[in-house]
């Protein structure tokens, strides 16, 4: 069966004078129809960056995708021509950004953007198109979608940006939204309301997701598989129960240490000392080993392999060396 989504071996460089900088490498992921799969990791992990390059939208001439193929139903979104590729990001692929303020225009009213992403992908009269936005705020929880058709962006609150943003991302029904940490920007009660609607929005379209977040809470709450990045690198993937149950990564079970617990005793926030190395400091060893408080002699110097589990539970750490390996070096 064709995959929904499929991320082969990508690497992003970032312009740099004659030696370009590598900010992503071999990232490989799956998305399947209808399922939520988180990328976590901290900033600086790129996280954005993978995700801006499934759109193409990488600014030109600062970065680009130098290694590795993303395709969307088999075909190749990187070989497609800019026309088709309008035709995938308007139809086929949405996305929700943080700060819904600079996703706005501010000059125009609400009810305008959301006509006008309506009519970006149908050939719905403006009238029609004005219907169906009004419905649209309404199935995103905007009580009084009429007022706020009138309404400028900076009349609102972020979380009713967030919600138009929403509203419109979803307009052309698309199969996959990506939302690259939309909730950060607000405060807990409408984070909480925002997460609530996409789950809603997802049940009742099978919209797929790809949520990029720093914040595990927000993945366990969100998200059937999870990818944690670690300095342009995914160290460990799997489904969201395994990886809080069984976390195989140093940095996985250190991120999982430093969540707040919300249940039982109080524990103290263990936080990873340290912070994810600029891409041209990179070791060439693991990534992760000058923090990582199981590192050995050969981390730092020969680059981890990526182990699987079975049930697509992988992990990039050498402590999963196996006899064999060793004998190879
Ligand atoms: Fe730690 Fe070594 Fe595993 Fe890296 S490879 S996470 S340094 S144990
Ligand atoms: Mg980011």
């Amino acid at each position: 069966m064709t995959k929904l989504l499929e991320i082969d071996q990508l690497s992003i460089d970032f312009a740099n004078g004659s030696c370009p900088i590598r900010v992503v490498g071999g990232v490989s992921l799956e998305l399947e129809a209808g399922e939520t799969l988180g990328i976590v990791g901290e900033s600086g992990s790129g996280k954005s960056v993978t995700s801006l390059s499934i759109m193409r939208l990488l600014p030109e001439g600062l970065a680009k995708v130098a290694e590795g193929d993303i395709r969307y139903r088999g075909k190749s979104l990187l070989n497609m021509s800019e026309s088709e590729m309008q035709k995938v990001r308007g139809n086929h692929i949405s996305t929700i950004f943080q700060e819904p303020m600079t996703a706005l225009n501010p000059v125009f009213k609400i009810g305008r953007q959301v006509r006008e992403s309506i009519r970006q992908h149908s050939k719905k009269s403006k009238r029609e198109a004005h219907r169906e936005a009004i419905a649209l705020l309404g199935e995103v929880g905007i009580s009084a979608p009429e007022q706020i058709m009138e309404a400028y962006p900076h009349q609102l609150s972020g979380g009713m940006r967030q919600r138009v943003l929403i509203a419109m991302a979803m307009a052309s029904n698309p199969d996959i939204l990506i939302a690259d940490e939309p909730t950060t920007a607000l405060d807990v009660t409408i984070q909480a309301q925002i997460l609530e609607l996409m789950k809603k929005l997802q049940k009742e379209r099978g919209t797929a997701i790809i949520f990029i977040t720093h914040d595990l809470g927000v993945v366990a709450e969100m998200c059937d598989r999870v990818a944690v990045m670690y300095a342009g690198q995914i160290v460990e993937q799997g489904d969201v129960r395994t990886i809080f149950k069984e976390p195989k990564h140093p940095y996985t079970v250190g991120l999982l240490n430093s969540m707040p617990q919300f249940s039982g005793e109080k524990t103290r926030l263990e936080a990873i000392a340290g912070q994810v190395p600029h891409p041209s400091e990179f070791l060439p060893g693991c990534r992760f080993a000058q923090r990582c408080p199981s590192r050995m002699d050969l981390c730092e110097s020969v680059e981890p392999a990526l182990y699987d589990f079975g049930g697509k539970h992988k992990c990039k750490c050498h402590l999963y060396r196996r006899d064999t390996d060793a004998a190879h070096s």
